[in-house]
């Protein structure tokens, strides 16, 4: 079945390499009716798709991708949905992780230019077009001066964890990820799942409230798998494609995985509630 929804998207505002408005253009040209921007660290982008999908069928959701640190296991994203773009907490908590990316991006250099590969600066800043500057950055970086032939290899060579120009970078642990979205009115989510199965049950006491069942990388088994962990759980159940670009990641283009109206649905459900909560009590 044709999926119309897709809630994982990555544009030029973080580490895609389509405008928030071409972004849209191609949800729009591909007849979808929700797509959700989940940029990595920064909100910087929903304005512009709001107003790209203003007077369309195209339902756009504001989101957001962070990334966190657990000791001893693999990077764990938390997504946000419905987070208020504007709200300032959540500002000063991406504004520090989009620095910290400049940091580690200038430590990096310093690695690859020991490893014989010196890159400049000012492309670097350039290829990243905003202030989130990622890995992906750096690998086209690399290609575009020479030194390797491809982004796959660049991280297979130099950028992958372990690797000789690997270099960490401050992150928020998984609880501050969730106590931030939901202090931005948002829906806490954790996304691609599949490594990170075992820390479900503490983030759940954290107030993880959905998991990402719907992902290309993941056989139907495995999400039908994950749908049934989330009722478990009782969590929402999401999906997307994690869109980064057309040759990017795995994901060709938008919309590559199924993802059900029952999504949205019950984000939407979560969301009402979540604002009920927040009112003030009459007295
Ligand atoms: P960062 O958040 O800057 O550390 O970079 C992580 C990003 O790099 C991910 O969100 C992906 O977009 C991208 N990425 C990770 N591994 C690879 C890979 N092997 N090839 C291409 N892109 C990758
Ligand atoms: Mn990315
Ligand atoms: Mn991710
Ligand atoms: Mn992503």
């Amino acid at each position: 079945m044709k999926s119309r929804i897709d809630l994982h998207l990555h544009s030029t505002a973080s580490d895609g390499t389509l405008s928030p408005t071409e972004l849209v253009r191609a949800a729009l040209g591909m007849g979808l009716t929700t797509i959700a921007l989940t940029d990595h660290d920064t909100t910087g982008g929903i304005r512009e798709a709001l107003d790209a999908a203003r007077g369309s069928n195209l339902t756009v959701i504001p989101g957001v991708e962070i990334s966190t640190d657990v000791p001893g296991a693999n990077e764990l994203h938390i997504l946000g949905y419905h987070v208020d773009p504007q709200h300032a907490q959540l500002e000063a908590r991406l504004s520090a992780l989009r620095h910290a990316r400049v940091d580690r991006a200038r430590r990096t250099l310093a690695c690859l230019a020991q490893a014989g590969c010196p890159l400049s600066w000012d492309h670097l800043v350039e290829l990243s077009q905003g202030d989130v500057i990622g890995r992906p950055h750096i690998a086209q970086a690399l290609v575009d001066a020479g030194h390797i032939d491809t982004v796959h290899n660049a991280f297979r060579y130099y950028l992958a964890k372990g690797r000789s120009a690997y270099v960490d970078r401050y992150k928020l642990t998984p609880h501050e990820a969730i106590e931030i979205i939901f202090a931005a009115g948002g829906i806490p989510v954790l996304a691609h799942p599949r490594h990170v199965l075992s820390h479900i049950p503490s983030l759940v006491r954290a107030g993880l409230a959905g998991l990402e069942a719907f992902y290309p990388t993941y056989p139907e088994p495995e999400q039908t798998f994950l749908v049934n962990l989330a009722r478990k759980h009782d969590l929402i159940v999401t999906g997307g494609s994690d869109f980064h670009g057309p040759g990017i990641t795995e994901a060709s283009e938008p919309a590559v995985v199924y993802v059900p109206p029952y999504t949205v649905a019950e984000l939407s459900d979560r969301l009402r509630r979540q604002r009920r909560q927040a009112l003030p009590l009459a007295t």
